[in-house]
């Protein structure tokens, strides 16, 4: 069931550079996603995905604008409750899968725990039961890299839901996958969207991926659809150049508290 609005974000913009060289990247988005939705944003390399996704997460500083993560605002937030609401809130998922070549599979999913001082004892079932829901509780002990790129790329979803957050982003989380475990992923997300009821916002620049999504929403030149409502009749007149692909229908009710959802078929194992 499609939720609260986790997420939005009111005429954000982000420019790189001055005079001659100044870079639009992101030109006054609009846009919101709620609990239990999927919203891929879809839209060519150099179109402005990760400068948006960046500036929902608290990672960078828009020019002007403002993003809200439930009823606090992100925008203007110290250093200190930036880095406390990533920790607490917020999953992110990186294309190059930004594991500890050091750690263990399960230990990379601890990190995120430790680090909000969660007991032992329930880092310990937490770790266990994340690894199983993406389908490597039988590499807990293996290194990233004696592990396969579809099996990083889960573990980096597993670690980004080590604090049970309330959003979800993931920049082109399929890029470096091959189309079989491309799919993989994005039914791994949505399955997870929709059980754990996780706000998700999940770039691509790969037109398929965007089976599995609620809503699309698409960017070009650093422009995106504007979309305050989840009816076509709430939307403002569109006077961008890009248009939402297909409305949000919501998706089947999910059941609390969530059970792990199926891995899909692990076609390199
Ligand atoms: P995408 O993730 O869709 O490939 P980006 O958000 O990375 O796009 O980039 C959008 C635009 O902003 C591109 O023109 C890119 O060159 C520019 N850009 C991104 N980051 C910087 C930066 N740190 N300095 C200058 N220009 C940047
Ligand atoms: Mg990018």
């Amino acid at each position: 069931m499609i939720g609260d609005v986790v997420i939005r974000c009111e005429g954000l913009s982000r420019s790189y550079g001055s005079g001659e060289n100044e870079v639009h990247a992101l030109v006054d988005a609009d846009l919101e996603v709620r609990s239990g939705e999927l919203v891929v944003l879809r839209g060519p390399s150099g179109s402005g995905k990760t400068t948006l996704l960046n500036l929902l997460g608290g990672l960078d500083t828009p020019s002007s604008g403002h993003v809200w993560l439930g009823d606090r605002e992100v925008t203007g937030a110290s250093e200190a409750e930036l880095i406390e609401m990533r920790r607490s809130e917020l999953g992110y998922i990186f294309q190059t899968f930004a594991l500890l070549p050091v750690l263990s599979a399960a230990e990379n999913v601890e990190l995120p725990m430790r680090i909000l001082d969660v007991d032992a004892a329930e880092r310990d079932t937490r770790v266990a039961g994340l690894l199983e829901i993406v389908g490597l509780a039988d590499h807990a002990n293996q290194r990233p890299n004696e592990l396969s790129g579809g099996q990083q790329q889960r573990l980096g979803i597993a670690r980004s839901l080590a604090n049970d957050p309330r959003l979800l982003i993931a920049d082109e989380p399929t890029g470096q996958l091959d189309s079989v475990n491309a799919e993989a992923m994005m039914s791994l997300i949505a399955a997870l969207v929709h059980q754990r009821g996780v706000a998700a916002i999940v770039s691509t620049h790969d037109p398929k991926m965007a089976a599995h999504a609620d809503r699309i929403i698409e960017i070009h030149d650093g422009r995106v659809g504007r979309r305050r409502g989840r009816h076509a009749s709430d939307a403002e007149p569109d006077t961008s150049p890009v248009r939402i692909i297909r409305g949000g229908t919501p998706a089947p009710a999910p059941t609390s508290p969530a059970p792990a959802p199926t891995p899909e078929p692990r076609p390199e194992e």
